[in-house]
């Protein structure tokens, strides 16, 4: 039996929850579901790895249960999901499945690079749900091949990052076209103005739920920085995956030639790793990602377009090839681990030229990241190294100067636990030992 009982769900989402094992609700799930089953709008500032999918596909599944009228009409679904990439499109897809396998509700994925012909014929056989990408269901629209005018139920997922790709026009287009008489629901992980300004147009009198302050790293991922000199990151990269306890470890690169680059390096280290970004085609981000899921690939390199909203349980391990130039991405990478409850690290590499980002994103997450120097590329001149700008930005960078306008300690080493540098102590030459002033 499990604590869910307290929701008011139906029982084949009850059995469902049970077949997935989760024990009792997050949060977030405890907080909408009670509002969403009795009709509330929503806006939910919730961050992926809250288990903010189940919050709303569960609410939604029993809805469309409660007033089904026979088999789906062709081309009328009653439920629309959009989210801002395929690969979050096709993990809410699953979500739907998953959670409504007891119940006989039909869904569809409609997102781009995948067969339209197929997603125009599953349309027309007549489905509950779609769980679609803007871009595609806005050809789908053009051409006819569905509306909209009977959706009761409108999830605009990450909206944040929706409106970061471009997405507004078609966004506002897709929910012009929904009933009026619905029920909006709306999710992003941060809340800028343009996205306050979109919530405040489409919901109506909606329940505000936030379960992670803005800009907040979650609490359960450790972080910790390494300085490392550019040439070096592979290296470092190399030597940190000798830890058999990395065994699923998402490694994100800032660009699409730099993500191949790592995962060619890491292949001929025998490390077995799989890559994806925009200029993979559809099927080998699937491939890669289901050798991910599975324990096929023990890393996976991504960039952030690609790798954003993915999931998959058990990440031990987001590491940062790159560091983010914004603070939100680097808050929604290491979001990749710690998910559902369990313990997660986020490793980032800082060269000389990310070290203004890490001091931004210390800012913007009011964190200290941890730094570790026990290994064999640490570059003390970057760990030393100022903010640049001006002495009042540094200032403020510095957290009122706290910590005198110098570099900071590193961690003071913990016997190599983590790393057997194995006779290269020669490179750690230059490392402050002092305490670490980590929250
Ligand atoms: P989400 O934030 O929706 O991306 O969900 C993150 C992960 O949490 C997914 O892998 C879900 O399967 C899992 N999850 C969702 N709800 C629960 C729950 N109540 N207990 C345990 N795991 C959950």
């Amino acid at each position: 039996m499990n604590n869910f009982s307290g929701l008011d769900l139906v029982k084949p989402l009850r059995r469902a929850i049970d077949a997935e094992g989760y024990a009792a609700p997050t949060p977030i799930q405890a907080q909408s579901i009670p509002h969403l089953l009795a009709g509330r709008d929503l806006l939910g500032v919730a961050q992926t790895g809250t288990g903010k999918t189940a919050a709303f596909v569960l609410p939604m599944l029993q809805r469309l249960e409660a007033s089904a009228n026979g088999s789906p009409a062709s081309g009328r679904p009653r439920a629309l999901v959009l989210a801002p990439t395929r690969e979050l499109a096709v993990q809410i897809g699953d979500s739907v499945r998953a959670y409504g396998k007891f119940m006989g509700l039909k869904y569809v994925n409609i997102f781009g690079g995948a067969p339209i012909g197929k997603q125009i014929s599953t349309l027309n056989r007549g489905v509950d749900i779609v769980v679609a990408t803007p871009g595609r269901l806005v050809d789908l629209l053009n051409q006819k091949k569905l509306r909209l005018s009977e959706v009761e139920v409108f999830v605009l997922d990450e909206a944040d990052r929706m409106l970061d790709m471009g997405f507004i026009n078609d966004v506002r287009k897709i929910s012009d076209l929904v009933g009026s008489n619905r029920q909006t629901l709306l999710f992003s992980a941060t809340m800028p103005n343009a996205v306050e300004k979109l919530a405040a147009g489409m919901l109506s009198d909606p329940v505000r739920i936030e379960v992670a302050p803005q800009s907040t790293t979650a609490e359960r991922v450790q972080q910790r920085v390494l300085f490392v000199e550019k040439q070096q990151k592979r290296g470092l990269l190399s030597a940190i995956l000798k830890d058999d306890t990395i065994s699923r470890a998402l490694v994100f690169s800032r660009t699409k030639h730099g993500a191949d680059k790592v995962a060619r390096y890491l292949e001929k280290g025998n490390v077995s790793a799989g890559v994806i970004h925009g200029n993979k085609s559809q099927n080998a981000r699937q491939k890669a990602l289901k050798g991910f899921k599975n324990g096929n690939l023990r890393v996976l390199v991504a960039t952030d377009i690609a790798a954003r909203g993915i999931d998959v349980d058990g990440v031990t391990h987001v590491i940062n090839f790159d560091l983010p130039q914004d603070p939100e991405t680097y808050v929604h990478r290491i979001g990749r681990t710690a998910r559902a409850g369990a313990d997660g690290q986020a490793i980032s590499f800082c060269d000389l030229t990310e070290r203004d980002f890490l001091f931004d994103i210390e800012k913007v997450t009011r964190n200290t990241v941890e730094v570790d120097a026990d290994h064999p590329f640490h570059a003390p001149e970057i760990a030393n190294a100022e903010p640049s700008g001006s002495k009042a930005a540094r200032k403020s960078r510095n957290g009122g100067g706290r910590n005198g306008g110098g570099g900071r300690p590193p961690r003071a080493s913990k016997g190599g636990k983590r790393f057997k540098p194995g006779g290269q102590k020669g490179h750690r030459h230059g490392q402050r030992r002092g305490n670490s002033r980590a929250a």
